[in-house]
């Protein structure tokens, strides 16, 4: 098996000869990198930590996880509207196989070109397959949208459908979709939006973005503005094999509380839609009362669905 040492391996797989943003003053090589923040914005910085067995399989594509990887860090600097422009990366490897590198780097760079954000730095160590990336990107000063900027009144928007990377997960254990392509697609290359968060902040309140699924997701936008909401199951964006999904099973809550989509959820005072120029869906509205709702099928019950919790 081809194995290579820790120097080269850096060298080889992750320096970028040429850095993107002028922000990055310095990356790769020293002790730190450098960053400057340009006046009348602010710095916003994300981590997630993809584990094997946790996260993925223990056979998963290394292509796939350096892409999602580093979209899972990009969708949340997306929900913040901030705009990308570096990233560090903490790798833990059982071994330095020159292939899975290959492949991990590529899936990486390849989305990491696509947003133009420049990996700055690193470490690099032995241990059970665990990668983690910290994203930095820079937002208008004190325009972030925050978790607790939701009003009553305003309706809840979410971009693209709900519900396909649950179902991608689904059809990895087992269960027969007759067109699986696009949803696999959704499921292991969502693409972040980063686009669609910036060009939202300025007329959206609050903004989430959904890796565990809107009934969890939505009451953290909820719980920190003091609100409550209702949502209405008839406008649910859904794809047609999801939507074939819910009909042979019944599940119809898979959507709601399935994790993955790495969609956006936001909320926007109705005298502002018309500002709304990207693609996305009204699904809801922040009421006073408190909790989430959700309206079917004529009746309005409260909506259960917790999050994966990794301690319980
Ligand atoms: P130190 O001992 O000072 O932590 P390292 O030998 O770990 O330095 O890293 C050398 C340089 O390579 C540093 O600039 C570090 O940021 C970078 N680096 C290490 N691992 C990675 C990685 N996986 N991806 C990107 N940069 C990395
Ligand atoms: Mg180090």
């Amino acid at each position: 098996m081809p194995l290579i040492s820790e120097f080269d391996l850096i060298q080889q797989y992750f320096f970028q000869k040429k850095i993107k943003n002028p922000e990055n003053t310095l990356g790769i090589g020293d002790d730190c990198a450098l960053m400057t923040v340009p006046t009348g914005y602010e710095l916003a910085i994300t981590t997630d930590t993809m584990v094997e067995g946790v996260h993925f399989f223990p056979d998963a594509n290394p292509w796939q996880l350096g892409y999602k990887l580093l979209a899972v860090n990009l969708s949340d600097l997306a929900a913040m509207g901030a705009r990308p422009i570096a990233f560090s990366l903490a790798l833990t490897i059982p071994e330095a196989h020159s292939i899975w590198l290959a492949e991990f780097s590529k899936g990486l760079f390849d989305l990491a070109t696509q947003f133009s954000v420049d990996l700055i730095g690193g470490d690099t160590t032995s241990g059970s397959l665990t990668l983690t990336i910290q994203a930095m990107g820079l937002v208008p000063k004190e325009r972030a949208m925050l978790r607790s900027n939701a009003e009553i009144g305003d309706l809840i928007f979410v971009t693209g459908n709900l519900g396909d990377s649950g179902l991608g997960l689904e059809i990895e254990k087992g269960y027969k979709c007759p067109s699986p392509e696009q949803i696999l697609k959704q499921f292991h290359q969502p693409i972040p939006r980063v686009l669609e968060g910036q060009a939202i902040n300025g007329y959206a309140n609050a903004c989430i973005d959904l890796s565990d699924g809107i009934a969890s997701d939505l009451k953290h936008i909820l719980k920190k503005s003091n609100v409550g909401a209702q949502l209405d199951w008839d406008k649910i964006p859904l794809s047609k094999e999801v939507f074939r999904y819910i009909q042979e099973t019944d599940n119809w809550q898979m959507p709601l509380s399935a994790g993955d989509d790495y969609e956006l959820c936001f909320t926007v005072n109705p005298e502002k839609v018309d500002m709304i120029k990207i693609n996305c869906t009204q699904v809801g509205i922040i009421e006073e009362k408190l909790g989430l709702r959700i309206r079917r099928l004529g009746k309005t019950d409260e909506l259960k669905g917790k999050g994966y919790e990794h301690f319980s």
